[in-house]
């Protein structure tokens, strides 16, 4: 009975007595998919294909967060350097860094580990939750498991990458809890095309919703991508072969 009379304390063990408040009643939440630069800039160690247009989208994307005040949840992979094949998003090493325009300035980061505390007005106090993942499906990390469970929302919507690893995870993860997932397939990129479509369709199959950016949000007239330093994304690549 001792127990009862102490202050509430706010730890894995009293997670099931304060439940967090998360909800988004009736509003969007923007999931971010491992957006870091190892996998969406050019000299990152597992580019995606397309990453101009696939970039280009997704910043059109945050700028519609930005101005229509959606929450985003992220999430990033972070490897300790011996434990991982491909070598990409090291701990310390500039890939595993977030492309710069997928930050909102209110932010907060949670480092992966097994505690799963939560203060309850995180999403009240922050637009934008990062989480670190040791694993590709952010459902093996207990912290970013609980975020992605309990926030409540009416649509999730989904970009990042890579479409057949991360997001393929995160989609069939948030489907099982029973929300409501839109994946923007212009701002998702992709390492393999057959398997980023394969995914898809077993997105789509478990219930997502497939669509365009520009049906969220419209047209926009936002064109250059200037996050990336290849040819590419600065415009030049056409000029380049013109002069060779
Ligand atoms: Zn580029």
């Amino acid at each position: 009975m001792e127990a009862l009379k102490r202050p509430l304390m706010i730890s894995g063990g009293a997670a099931q007595m304060i439940r967090p408040i998360l909800t988004l009643k009736k509003k969007r939440v923007l999931i971010d998919v491992d957006t870091q630069k190892d996998f969406f800039l050019a000299d990152g160690k597992a580019c995606v294909r397309n990453h101009r247009r696939v970039l280009a989208n997704i910043r059109r994307v945050m700028a519609w967060s930005r101005r229509d005040q959606v929450r985003v949840i992220s999430t990033v992979q972070r490897h300790v350097p011996s434990g991982h094949d491909g070598g990409a998003c090291l701990s310390g090493t500039p890939g595993v860094c977030k492309v710069p325009y997928t930050l909102r300035n209110r932010r907060c980061t949670f480092d992966s580990g097994d505690t799963t505390d939560l203060s309850r007005d995180l999403l009240q106090k922050n637009d934008q939750i990062i989480l670190c993942k040791r694993t590709i499906d952010p459902f093996d990390e207990p912290r970013a498991e609980r975020i992605l469970t309990e926030v409540k929302a009416s649509e999730f919507v989904v970009i990042g990458g890579s479409t057949e690893t991360s997001v393929l995870y995160t989609v069939l993860g948030l489907l099982t809890r029973g929300k409501s997932v839109t994946v923007l397939v212009d701002a998702v990129g992709s390492c393999e095309k057959s398997a980023a479509d394969v995914a898809l369709r077993k997105m789509k199959a478990k219930g997502a919703r497939l669509i365009e950016s520009k049906s969220l949000f419209g047209n926009s007239k936002l064109r250059q991508v200037n996050a990336c330093q290849c040819d590419r994304c600065r415009g030049k690549l056409r000029k380049a072969t013109l002069s060779a």
